[in-house]
């Protein structure tokens, strides 16, 4: 018989997870907590602990599969999790720092999961976890951790996945027009990153506003700006910018558009807005299936965010393993560069979409790894 709770995981119910669907509370406070371990077959699951007073079950379900995915298509030790704590993250610092504690202890004997950083947490409620439970990735680098937001790995990423869809002809870095919505870890260092590739940030976009330039807005600047608490509508470095709505960033005229602040920002709704050659998804899940498709259609190219976002927990894996953040920005490289040309080329060849190509990819490496296993047969 199906669980309520499993059923409250939406469509996500499969052969392949998941595997716990875990609820929390903490009858003092009333706080409440979801963990899903969606698949551990490759290994334990390492998935960021959101915190948003709105995530819900199916949500965290979601992401959980897509880091299930993620982490088999970089060929990782590890399988797929997610957690989201039911709180506002903006909350005084002593409360937060006790309902992140509480939510470690919570969590101490579920060892399939191994949180990270995600929406509402960082380093400092990783050191948290860490402490209470000895478990958690994306530490200060004071414990031995790869500031991966810092040094912008999922950016990079990015950036690298965009090489690789130069090189199969789809776009021209030097010269390429970006827009990049989100200007949080994955925006800023992804418009870093290309901008060192020659490209051009042409309009950036943050939870206030979007600016837009066609000459070119710049970079460095507009990042250490932003980095400092400020709206990028208030930016006063950027003469000629148009100060925009932030939904305005998704209709730019540009070459390259990189979603990276909330999923499901263009929708069956919006598609047509978009006049763009190359989507690379650095948000989880930032487009629909049917934007996709319409996207594909019109022969636009779309990278989906589990192979070209991984740079992320490639670099909280080598973290776990003790690596350093030189072999970590190796690991990026290779198998974000590897995966994307893979990706492009057999959806080229057979016309599928690249998130088709991409969920094959991904589920044959799954399924491999559950062959292998006791527990699964
Ligand atoms: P962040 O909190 O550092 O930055 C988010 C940015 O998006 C902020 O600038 C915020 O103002 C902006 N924003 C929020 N809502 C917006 C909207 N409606 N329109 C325009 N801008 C908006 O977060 P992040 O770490 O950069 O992550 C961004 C996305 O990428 C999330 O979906 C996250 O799950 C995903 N992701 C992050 C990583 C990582 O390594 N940090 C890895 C993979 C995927």
């Amino acid at each position: 018989m199906t669980l309520d709770v499993v059923a409250a995981t939406g469509s996500h119910v499969d052969d392949l997870g998941p595997e716990a669907v875990v609820l929390l509370r903490h009858p003092p406070t009333g706080v409440t907590a979801i963990v899903v371990v969606d698949n551990t077959a490759s290994g334990p699951a390492i998935g960021g602990t959101r915190m948003a007073p709105d995530v819900t079950v199916e949500e965290v379900a979601r992401l959980a599969r897509s880091m299930t995915l993620k982490s088999a298509a970089a060929r990782l030790p590890h399988g797929g999790a997610k957690a989201g704590i039911v709180a506002d993250p903006t909350m005084p610092a002593a409360d937060k720092e006790a309902v992140v504690r509480w939510f470690a202890g919570a969590i101490r004997d579920l060892r399939s999961y191994i949180p990270g950083p995600d929406m509402g947490t960082d380093e400092r409620c990783m050191a948290w976890v860490h402490d209470e439970i000895g478990r958690s990735v994306g530490l200060p680098a004071a414990l031995g951790g790869i500031p991966l937001d810092e040094l912008g790995a999922t950016g990079f990423g990015l950036a690298i996945a965009a090489e690789a869809a130069a090189a199969a002809g789809a776009v021209v870095l030097d010269g390429a027009r970006v827009a990049v919505q989100g200007f949080g870890a994955v925006g800023r260092h992804v418009a870093r990153f290309l901008s060192q590739r020659g490209a051009t940030l042409v309009a950036a976009s943050d939870s206030q506003g979007a600016l837009i330039d066609p000459a070119g807005l710049p970079v460095d600047e507009l990042i250490s700006w932003s980095r400092a608490g400020h709206p990028l509508v208030a930016f006063d470095g950027a003469g000629g910018a148009d100060r925009v709505d932030r939904e305005a960033l998704i209709a730019v005229d540009c070459d390259i558009l990189v979603p990276a602040a909330r999923p499901d920002v263009i929708t069956e709704a919006n598609v047509d807005d978009v006049r763009t050659r190359l989507v690379l998804e650095g948000a989880n899940i930032p487009l629909t299936a049917k934007a996709e498709a319409v996207l594909h259609d019109r022969g636009v190219l779309c990278l989906p965010d589990w192979i070209v976002n991984a740079g992320g927990v490639i670099c909280a894996s080598v973290e776990h393993a003790g690596g350093t953040r030189a072999l970590a920005f190796a690991q990026i490289e290779e198998t974000v560069r590897a995966n994307t040309a893979t990706v492009i080329a057999q959806s080229a060849e057979t016309g599928e979409l690249p998130r088709d190509v991409a969920d094959r990819l991904a589920l044959g490496r799954v399924r491999e790894a559950m062959a292998l296993r006791r527990s699964y047969g």
